[in-house]
Parts: C-alpha cells; sequence; structure tokens
C-alpha cells in the first residue's frame, strides 16, 4: 500500500473507533467531546498491533476533558519565542521549522495538542518562503530542527525542495527532523526519501518518537535500518506515560532494542504541562529514580538523558538538576536566563 494511501485509512471519527471496539466504556457523545477538544487519528500500522500501550497513547480518554490548573495551552512557550508564523527561536543557534501541522496520529499527551491538526497553522508558500528567509537572514542558526507537526507526512513535492533549500544555506550544518513516522508510519520511509537525505551536504539527523518497545514491529525496525544503512544518524526521543512505559524492564527494553537498531537513545521527556494530560504523569521523583534504575543495568550509551522542559519557554534542563520543594512542587535553573523557576505539577494519585 502508498504510504498517502495508507495515512489517509487512520481512524479518525469516534465511530469508527467504536467501530473497531476500541472505545467500548464512551458513548459516541463523550467521544466527540474529545474529538472537539482534540483531533483523533489512529494509523492503520497501530490498529495492527494494539497492545495496552499503543491503545493508551492513541485511543481518546474521557480524563482529558480534566484541565489542571497548572496546565497550559502552550506548555513550553513555543509562541512566546517565535518571531514569525513556522519559526520558534529560543536558543541563539537552533530555531525550529514547523512547516505543517498536521501528523499521523495524534498522541494524546501531545504537548503541541493546542495546535497540531489545525489547518490554519500550516504554512502557506509565501509564508514558508518568509521562513526560510529568516533563517538565510539569522548567520546564528546552525541548526534547524523540522518539527510541527509532523514534517514526515508532507508529500516529496512539498518536503524535498525545502531540505534542498536549507541545505544551500551555508550556516546551516545539521538538519535535524524530529517525526513519529518510524512507528507510526514506516512505509513513508521511501527509498527516495532515503536518497535525498544522504545526498544532501548537509547532515540531517533523524530524531524518531518512539515510546514502547510494542512499537518496534518489523516495519518499523526496518524503517530505521535503512535509514542507518544510508548513514542517517538517528536519534530516538520518548515520553514517559503512565501505563505505557513507566517500568524499568519496559524501558530497558526499549532503550537496549533502540541501540541495536543504531538510534541513540537521546531524550527521555517527563511529561509538559499540556491540558489534560495529568493522567500521564507519575510523580516527578518516582519517575527520577525510575530513571536512576537505568544506571549500571544497561550500557551507558543506551540511556537518555532524561529532561524536564520548563513550563512557559524557560528552557530544557536535566530533570535530576530540579530541586524538590515538597509535594508536587519544584524549582529548576533555566538554562535561558539563569533563574530558579517554580513548577507545579499536578498529579493524579
Ligand atoms: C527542544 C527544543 C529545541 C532543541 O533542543 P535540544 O536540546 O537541542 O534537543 C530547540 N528549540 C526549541 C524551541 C525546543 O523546544
Ligand atoms: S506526532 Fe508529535 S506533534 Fe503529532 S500529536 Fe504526536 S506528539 Fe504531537
Amino acid at each position: 500500500m502508498n504510504w498517502a494511501r495508507e495515512l489517509s485509512k487512520g481512524l479518525i471519527d469516534p465511530s469508527q473507533l467504536k467501530k473497531s471496539g476500541l472505545l467500548p466504556d464512551l458513548s459516541v457523545q463523550q467521544c466527540q467531546a474529545l474529538k472537539d477538544n482534540f483531533d483523533i487519528r489512529v494509523p492503520v500500522a497501530f490498529l495492527e498491533n494494539a497492545t495496552e500501550a499503543i491503545k493508551k497513547q492513541v485511543i481518546p480518554d474521557i480524563r482529558e476533558l480534566n484541565f489542571m490548573n497548572q496546565e497550559l495551552v502552550d506548555p513550553v512557550g513555543d509562541e512566546k519565542h517565535s518571531p514569525l508564523k513556522g519559526i520558534t527561536h529560543r536558543y541563539i543557534d537552533r530555531a525550529l521549522l514547523k512547516v505543517t501541522h498536521q501528523c499521523a496520529v495524534y498522541c494524546r499527551f501531545c504537548f503541541r495538542r493546542y495546535k497540531v491538526s489545525d489547518a490554519s497553522a500550516n504554512l502557506n508558500a509565501l509564508e514558508l518562503k518568509s521562513a526560510l528567509a529568516y533563517i538565510q537572514n539569522h548567520s546564528e542558526i546552525w541548526e534547524v530542527i523540522l518539527t510541527g507537526g509532523d514534517p514526515l507526512v508532507l508529500t516529496d513535492a512539498t518536503l524535498l525542495p525545502i531540505l534542498k533549500q536549507l541545505d544551500a544555506i551555508q550556516h546551516v550544518k545539521i538538519i535535524r527532523i524530529h517525526t513519529r513516522i518510524p512507528s507510526v508510519l514506516p512505509s513513508r520511509i521511501t527509498n527516495e526519501l532515503v536518497d535525498c537525505i544522504s545526498r544532501l551536504n548537509t547532515t540531517v539527523y533523524i530524531a524518531a518518537h518512539i515510546n514502547s518497545p510494542d512499537e518496534l514491529t518489523p516495519d518499523t525496525s526496518q524503517s530505521l535500518r535503512k535509514l542507518a544503512k544510508a548513514g542517517v544518524p538517528l536519534l530516538s526521543q520518548t515520553v514517559l506515560l503512565k501505563g505505557v512505559n513507566d517500568d524499568l524492564s519496559v524501558l530497558q527494553n526499549l532503550f537496549k532494542s533502540l541501540a541495536a537498531l543504531a538510534v541513540k537513545p537521546y531524550y527521555l521527556h517527563y511529561p509538559d504541562l499540556a491540558q489534560g494530560t495529568d493522567h500521564f504523569r507519575i510523580p516527578l521523583e518516582h519517575a527520577i529514580s525510575l530513571y536512576q534504575g537505568l544506571r549500571g543495568t544497561i550500557a551507558g550509551h543506551c540511556i537518555p538523558q532524561f529532561i524536564v522542559d520548563i513550563p512557559d519557554g524557560f528552557g530544557k534542563v536535566t530533570a535530576e538538576s530540579g530541586a524538590h520543594l515538597g509535594h508536587s512542587e519544584w524549582a529548576f535553573k533555566s538554562p535561558l536566563d539563569g533563574e530558579q523557576h517554580k513548577v507545579l505539577y499536578s498529579r493524579s494519585e
């Protein structure tokens, strides 16, 4: 099956989910309320392999309608650091380029859930031109991170010219693509795409978002292998999710399996304070001890950094650098302003 056709076959309607027996406990009205809050898309590849760890990531849950006071619309402050549409420039030498906000899956814990799936957030030709001009005009930008949304849902006709234009910008030394595609739509990793990426002068890193060893199906493993064999450096990002991967043996298995596929586990993220995501969070002090259990029990190169993104755009820091002020209150020193920032994490216990 052609990848675009496979993408279009993902389930997007609560009634489809009900028909597939994936929402046994919710009424169609409840499902609709969830969809109105945040779009649904369950990819075909995930349906064929719907383990509990996979379903929890993609099937809506009624608890998504509970917003906590601490939760924010834009938890990591993307908009605050956006000089123009499609660009977030928070760190001096790295900028995000968000061409599309569509994804092949709508992850229920997404930190950008206020914006993903919104077609009006996508860049039109003129807006894309301005965004590329911004990168061209800012010689301090050493790395461009293509994210969104998922940049790999763009067709080759849209994506390849963007890669070529970035390749032509002298000061951009790395193009990093953050994507969920290897695990949700592995057929998208076509030979043409891999060829184009490996022919650019600029190094292209692919950072694959993978949360559960259940996602490493033969097709997903093969798509990662294909990229690795073409010389594309691979990183992974994982979100620590209650009921999905908040277990030492699951994390060990995931990171070792990724490393064996030549994917360097890069970041393990504590879930950002996006609205309606409290049921995915375990207390941060438990999360840190879980993470520390990896040290010494798996190879050092299999261990990602465990990261917290300080709410409101104050930057990423290691979770272990935080000061626990008691209960669910923490403080972190921002790498951007050097100040301590207090954070209250809601907790579902
Ligand atoms: C996470 C992020 C980056 C990349 O950070 P690294 O630590 O280099 O992975 C860049 N810009 C923004 C706005 C980010 O949120
Ligand atoms: S693929 Fe990424 S951007 Fe899209 S919904 Fe999932 S976490 Fe969010």
